[in-house]
């Protein structure tokens, strides 16, 4: 331990501390001071701590890699408890230990802090930590319309603009919304901090948009009331997200919405009629003698067949409504302020371009369908039931044919 008095020499706060163990090994002369009577758990769980780890042992591979790993530790001052930030690297005595070192940085925050407006000098701890950080960062003056006070280095990276060219804009330059952020952002700024994020869309310099989560907490510097903003861009996360919603939505064969899409919709459209009284039908189509079509032609033409289908009812029907792979040769459609008439006359126009359509190396093709309007009272169930029954009969009737319920 000899090679640790010389930090007893140090007026910066330092411990050194075993991450496997969990147990300080060392504490200079200041860190005594600032820790007496508070156990290491104490210092990182206290009432002002913070940290991104539970255990010391998982930053091990960041401070191998040299990262710049912060904690905040609750010590008392002057009889007062006060939270310190400190910085943590890895000490290697010999091969087989490693020790972390931890060093508190004992300024407080309005002397050592950022300093506005790009200046040049204050190369300060804090400084190094708003520049060394990874996550994109601003310093805003809500007081000031917004204006942004100071960029770190990975926020001059994630949005393209020198530290001096941020400088001279404001959140609602930089913010989608525009202007209409501003009354937003007075709000985050009365917000105590670490709340959860918010999603925002931000325009980077080359005009391309991000969508971002902003983390905002008041920051007090110089006698201004300030605000911190951490941005995470999660525009992939959100593209993989609806991506995998729309694969879940979608069926994979004919590329149209699936069974359960259908039914989420269904859902809306029965709730909006019992709210708007709107009319709405059900179309169920199922392709005819299928099985034989399969059966001579094999199953990769029947893909093929179901496909076509699919295509020709897509192009066929209006905008507003919608058409579902029901499951095997079944399709529907949902027709949103339709009556009965009006669903019967494209159900026999969607008959009878299938009849029509002929592909060279595809057999011909009908389909029966049975077509039903929502009744008031009816549950959405039961309209389901009695299409299916229209189908049946239409099927019954010998296909290639529409009947209504
Ligand atoms: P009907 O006129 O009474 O509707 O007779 P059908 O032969 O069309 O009806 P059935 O229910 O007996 O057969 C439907 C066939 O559809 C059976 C099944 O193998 C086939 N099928 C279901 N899904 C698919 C699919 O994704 N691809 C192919 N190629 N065939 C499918
Ligand atoms: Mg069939
Ligand atoms: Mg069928």
């Amino acid at each position: 331990m000899n090679a640790h008095i010389a930090l007893n020499m140090l007026s910066t706060p330092v411990w050194i501390v075993l991450p496997t163990r969990m147990e300080v090994i060392f504490a200079n002369a200041a860190a005594k001071e600032l820790s007496s009577g508070i156990d290491l758990a104490g210092l990182r769980h206290g009432s002002q701590s913070a940290h991104a780890e539970e255990h010391l042992a998982a930053y091990l591979p960041a401070l191998r890699a040299r990262e710049q790993v912060i904690e905040i530790w609750t010590v008392k001052r002057d009889g007062q408890t006060t939270p310190m930030s400190c910085r943590l690297s890895l000490l290697k005595p010999d091969l087989n230990t490693e020790e972390i070192l931890v060093e508190g940085v004992l300024s407080s925050l309005p002397q050592t802090a950022v300093q506005p407006h790009g200046d040049q000098g204050g190369h300060g701890f804090y400084e190094t930590l708003f520049h060394a950080i990874s996550a994109p960062m601003l310093l805003i003056d809500p007081a000031n319309d917004g204006q942004i006070v100071d960029a770190n280095l990975a926020a001059t990276q994630f949005y393209g603009y020198s530290r001096e060219a941020f400088c001279r804009k404001y959140t609602w330059d930089i913010n989608a919304a525009g202007r209409e952020i501003v009354p937003i952002m007075h709000e985050v700024a009365k917000l105590p901090g670490g709340h959860k994020p918010l999603n925002f869309v931000h325009r980077l310099a080359d005009g391309s948009l991000r969508d971002v989560q902003t983390y905002a907490g008041p920051l007090e510097l110089e006698g201004r009331r300030l605000m911190l903003c951490i941005i995470h861009d999660v525009t992939e996360q959100k593209r993989l997200k609806s991506e995998l919603e729309n694969a879940a939505s979608r069926d994979h064969l004919t590329g149209l919405w699936n069974r359960r899409h259908f039914l989420h919709l269904l859902e809306n459209t029965h709730r909006q009629k019992r709210r708007n009284d709107l009319n709405y039908c059900l179309m169920l189509m199922d392709a005819d003698y299928f099985k034989a079509i399969n059966d001579q032609y094999g199953h990769d033409t029947g893909d093929e067949v179901l496909t076509l289908l699919a295509k020709t009812f897509e192009a066929r029907v209006r905008e507003t409504d919608t058409v579902c792979r029901w499951g095997g040769e079944e399709f529907i459609v949902l027709l949103p302020q339709t009556n009965l008439g009006n669903a019967a006359s494209l159900a026999e126009y969607l008959r009878s371009a299938i009849e029509k359509t002929r592909v060279a190396h595809l057999p011909p093709i009908t389909i029966s369908i049975g077509v039903a309007q929502h009744q008031s009272g009816e549950t959405a169930e039961n309209l389901l039931k009695r299409a299916d029954a229209a189908l049946y009969r239409a099927k019954n009737l010998g296909r290639n044919r529409v009947a209504l319920a």
